[in-house]
């Protein structure tokens, strides 16, 4: 496994922990809560984008958040017939159309993945904003986008170096 930016700290914290799989994410609590939308539905698709190859855990790969995994190249996944399931079942909040559909929105582009999900332990829904590189949650629109939505979901953000940060509104 490949650390993927020297600069990235070898815990991407509680990321470590976020499976990249639909086991925490079932398809009916999606369901219950979201408009799901996977690129062929949406028309969105993942192009060169390999974001949450880096980003997220994968729990059958034993790969940590916050390193690129194994089989990524700047062709996309080079064991895309075998990836496993969790790669498979995984779409960001941008190719599901929960956040901003400008194709300026896709992560790799907007330095940040929206990834929401309902948690299996405790039926929380949960809406994460991974910052990838520093600075990219600096963005006007992304915080303005940000603080409409925490009017009414908290947001939970995960910044490039390791910390978290909650944002909600009253
Ligand atoms: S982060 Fe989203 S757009 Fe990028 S590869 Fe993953 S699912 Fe596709
Ligand atoms: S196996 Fe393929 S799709 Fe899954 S994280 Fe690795 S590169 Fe991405």
């Amino acid at each position: 496994m490949t650390q993927c930016d020297p600069t990235l700290p070898e815990s991407g914290g509680e990321a470590d922990l976020l499976p990249r799989t639909a086991a925490d994410q079932p398809g009916a609590a999606h369901a219950s809560a979201l408009v799901i939308l996977d690129g062929s539905q949406s028309g969105r698709d993942c192009g060169d984008c390999t974001a949450c190859c880096t980003l997220l855990a994968v729990v059958e790969l034993k790969k940590p958040g916050r390193f690129a995994c194994d089989h990524v190249s700047r062709a996309g996944c080079r064991t895309y017939e075998t990836r496993p399931e969790s790669c498979r079942e995984f779409f960001c909040g941008w190719i599901r159309g929960d956040v901003p559909t400008d194709p300026e929105w896709r992560p790799d582009r907007l330095g940040v993945m929206f990834d929401q999900f309902t948690a299996r332990a405790t039926g929380r829904q949960r809406l994460i904003a991974f910052e990838m590189w520093p600075g990219a949650l600096d963005s006007t629109a992304v915080w303005t986008w940000m603080q409409t939505r925490a009017r009414t979901q908290k947001i939970e953000i995960s910044h490039r170096d390791g910390t978290w940060q909650e944002l909600a509104t009253d």
